[in-house]
């Protein structure tokens, strides 16, 4: 039987993940099929029991669910303990392991294919919901010279500093007393660009040369890469981190890591 992969949100349709995982599996030579699945908002769970007897190998887990994910896995790795959410799921008999791949896609997205050095940066994480929460270890691996994480509701931010205050040189600072510093690397992680919005961030925070990485993808030119970009910063949305992470994905469920540039430069191109 060949295996079953899905993506599990609501909604689902909009998904690049299908198109993401098609290709892997041609890349690498995988008998697999990858498709979409709306669960209802109230019935996570039983669709993915559904799934798991229907010959679900594996999935990825998206809004509103990452949580639900969480808790529905019987074994969890470090990274998706230290995120508090899982967006990935690997079925194996009875066990259930939840993994959490955002953070590796957005390191190996700045690393390599962008390029840029997370040595010794000065780093700005803003927001502090699931998807803040799941970049800060794989960045502090990076080695950066410290993160600071400024969010709409302090102290979400202040929390999340406090989580990983022993491992690195991490600080929560209030988005008004943001103008007191620079930064090389500013991540948006917050969903203000969904709605158009921009977090209230002081233009001067934001070094001429910086890296302003938008983790939405898909919208275009967000106000929060208009803001970056004419301040002098180099913008990029985060397909690439969307692709990385649904590389490491697959890492985990095929035991092959495919390679993903040729696919990041053809969906860039479209
Ligand atoms: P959550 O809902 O968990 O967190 C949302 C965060 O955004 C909170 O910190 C919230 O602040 C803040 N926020 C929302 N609206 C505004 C606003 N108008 N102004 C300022 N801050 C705001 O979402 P996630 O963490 O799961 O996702 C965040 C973004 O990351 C989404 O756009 C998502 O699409 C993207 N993402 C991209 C991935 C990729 O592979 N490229 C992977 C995962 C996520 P408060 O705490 O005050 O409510």
């Amino acid at each position: 039987m060949t295996d079953r992969y899905a993506i599990i949100g609501h909604p689902v349709a909009h998904s690049k993940s299908p198109e993401i995982h098609a290709w892997f599996a041609k890349e690498t030579g995988q008998n697999m099929v990858y498709e979409r699945l709306l669960a209802p908002l109230d019935d996570f769970s039983g669709t993915v029991d559904r799934f798991r007897a229907g010959g679900g190998r594996g999935a990825n887990v998206t809004l509103p669910f990452k949580l639900e994910a969480f808790a529905y896995a019987s074994e969890l790795t470090l990274r998706a303990r230290q995120a508090g959410a899982v967006n990935t799921l690997k079925f194996e008999g009875g066990t259930v392991v939840g993994d959490n791949t955002d953070g590796i896609g957005l390191y190996r997205d700045i690393l390599d294919n962008l390029h840029i050095p997370l040595k010794g940066a000065r780093i700005l994480v803003l927001g502090a919901g699931g998807a803040a929460r799941g970049v800060i270890g794989p960045l502090l691996d990076g080695d950066p010279a410290q993160i600071a994480i400024a969010n709409r509701t302090p102290a979400r931010a202040e929390e999340i500093a406090r989580q990983f205050a022993h491992a690195g040189t991490v600080r929560a600072i209030a988005l008004a007393d943001l103008a007191a510093f620079q930064f090389d690397i500013v991540i948006n992680a917050t969903s203000a660009s969904i709605g158009n919005g921009l977090p209230a961030l002081p233009p001067s925070c934001v070094r001429p040369g910086a890296l302003a990485y938008e983790m939405m993808y898909g919208k275009g030119e967000t106000p929060f890469m208009q803001f970056a970009t004419r301040e002098g910063a180099r913008s990029i949305d985060g397909l690439g981190m969307l692709i990385e992470q649904a590389a490491e994905a697959f890492l985990l469920w095929r035991g092959l890591r495919p390679t993903t540039s040729s696919l990041l430069h053809k969906m860039r191109g479209a």
